[in-house]
């Protein structure tokens, strides 16, 4: 498929050389899709993304098998800055923002890579135009500001990298169900204006089965099942075992 912008092919991630926890796993992200790696907790969702920006050595991770292509460039050696700089941006599970920073202050930490000071201005109001929240709360410190307003900074910073796909991991956690709706609209609409592709990975399988075009579930770091999301939230099997859940 041409129009792949990522491609996981088989990783298998081994944590402190001998606990095996992803054991295959293959994907592929669509230019400008919004694709879901669904499941419940310690399925190894944060693993692959993870693996995917080459974030686990921190974890005293390792991919021990498989590759990983962007656009169909093999990117396993790249560092998480490399990364960035050719448009990948992960958002943390947790958020993640500096406590002690104002939201403008967090949003400008996140163009770190880089330099022409007009570009970075436009963005910036680009965010705000996304996230009039933010703009609201641009000079409050991160610290003081609700778990959406940080969960929306932690994905406006990683906008100003620029990207051209954003990975991110579980961005309903500890959000009241309305927070999480209006997180989810932005990203749609991120998505259907700036072209931004994501991956997100989610324990909400109902809730991103409604805002990804394509979903596999993650099961004990294999994934069992993959389709279309209108098909997965319909499939008898998925509503048995995982709606409702998250
Ligand atoms: P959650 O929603 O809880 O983050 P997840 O699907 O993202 O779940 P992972 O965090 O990827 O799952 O964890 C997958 C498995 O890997 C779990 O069994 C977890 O205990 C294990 N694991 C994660 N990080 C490490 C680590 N640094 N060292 C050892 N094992 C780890």
């Amino acid at each position: 498929m041409n129009d792949t912008v990522l491609a996981v092919n088989g990783i298998e991630v081994i944590y402190d050389r001998v606990i095996l926890v992803l054991k295959g796993v293959s994907l592929q992200v669509r230019e400008g899709g919004v694709a879901a790696l669904l499941g419940g907790n310690g399925a190894g969702k944060t693993t692959a993304l993870r693996a995917i920006s080459n974030l686990l050595r921190g974890e005293r991770g390792e991919v021990t098998k498989g590759s990983i292509e962007l656009r169909g460039e093999r990117i396993d050696d790249l560092s998480p800055a490399q990364l960035v700089q050719r448009g990948v941006v992960q958002v943390m599970e947790g958020r993640h923002c500096f406590a002690h920073l104002t939201i403008e202050e967090n949003l400008l930490a996140g163009a770190y890579t880089r330099k022409r000071s007009g570009e970075i201005a436009a963005n910036l109001d680009k965010v705000y135009t996304y996230f009039p929240r933010l703009k609201t709360r641009r000079a409050s410190q991160a610290a003081y500001t609700s778990g959406g307003e940080q969960q929306m900074c932690a994905i406006g910073r990683a906008l100003m990298a620029n990207p051209s796909l954003v990975l991110l991991d579980e961005p309903s956690m500890g959000l009241a169900p309305q927070i999480v709706e209006e997180v989810f609209e932005i990203v749609k609409d991120l998505n259907a204006k700036e072209r931004v592709t994501f991956l997100l990975a989610e324990q909400n399988i109902q809730m991103a089965l409604r805002y990804a075009d394509h979903g596999y579930i993650l099961e004990n770091g294999r994934v069992v099942m993959n389709g279309p999301a209108p098909e997965l939230a319909g499939n008898e099997d998925v509503k048995e075992f995982y709606l409702g859940m998250g």
